[in-house]
């Protein structure tokens, strides 16, 4: 197995995946040196019901279409085959199994970030991985630190990274409305998942 130095976990409910998380990824990717990105769709979020999201299968096939084409990116089925609630700690404590010396980079939305102290194995989870928090334009980035300053120890607020990610002003939300209410959605996701989502009749 090649011994890789640094990888990506892009960590998202991913419903649609859009161009937004795609240049977070890349742009992580490319800030932090990382020799390759692995999309983790969340399977089932812990913070959401069953009901609010879309199945599975389906945010998995829209994200693989979606990383096809970047020989850096690769999905995984880890949390979606995982039993109960996606938990970021275990599927960091896998892929540390797998990749047993290298950095790992947990990449996601700052927002989700933010909640990080409600997450199970809090501390464990700083020190296994930095956190890549990728923010929305218009997000003023110290607001990440501030927020979380006092709550989390200093030397675990080093290891959350805040990255402006302008082409996040897409938005899955935005994207299911308009799906829901007719407008276009073309040229904010890759047109295999745009494809997918008209073909299988999603978000209607
Ligand atoms: P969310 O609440 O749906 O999203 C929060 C915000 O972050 C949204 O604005 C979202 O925008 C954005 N976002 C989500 N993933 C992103 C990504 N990879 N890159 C850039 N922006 C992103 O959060 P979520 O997607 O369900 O959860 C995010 C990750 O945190 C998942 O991997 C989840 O499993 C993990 N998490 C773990 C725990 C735990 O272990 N206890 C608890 C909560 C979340 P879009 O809607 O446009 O994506």
């Amino acid at each position: 197995m090649k011994a890789w130095k640094r990888i990506g976990l892009m960590g998202g409910t991913f419903d649609p995946i859009h161009y937004g998380h795609l240049v977070a990824a890349e742009g992580a990717r490319h800030s932090f040196a990382l020799d390759k990105v692995i999309f983790v769709p969340a399977g089932r979020p812990p913070h959401k019901s069953a009901r609010q999201i879309t199945d599975p299968y389906h945010r998995f096939i829209m994200t693989e279409l979606a990383v096809a084409s970047n020989p850096y990116f690769e999905t995984s089925t880890i949390e979606v085959e995982r039993p109960g609630y996606s938990y970021t700690i275990d599927t960091v404590r896998q892929v540390r199994e797998l990749y047993p010396h290298t950095e790992i980079y947990f990449i996601t939305g700052a927002d989700a970030v933010l909640e990080i102290l409600s997450w199970k194995d809090v501390d464990e989870l700083l020190e296994m991985c930095w956190f890549i928090a990728a923010t929305r334009p218009g997000y003023p980035l110290g607001n990440l630190r501030s927020r979380l300053k006092g709550k989390i120890k200093e030397s675990q607020m080093e290891r959350i990274i805040p990255m402006e990610v302008p082409a996040l002003a897409i938005s899955s939300t935005d994207i299911r409305a308009r799906v829901r209410e007719g407008r276009p959605i073309k040229y904010l996701l890759p047109e295999p998942v745009e494809a997918y989502i008209l073909n299988r009749g999603l978000y209607k």
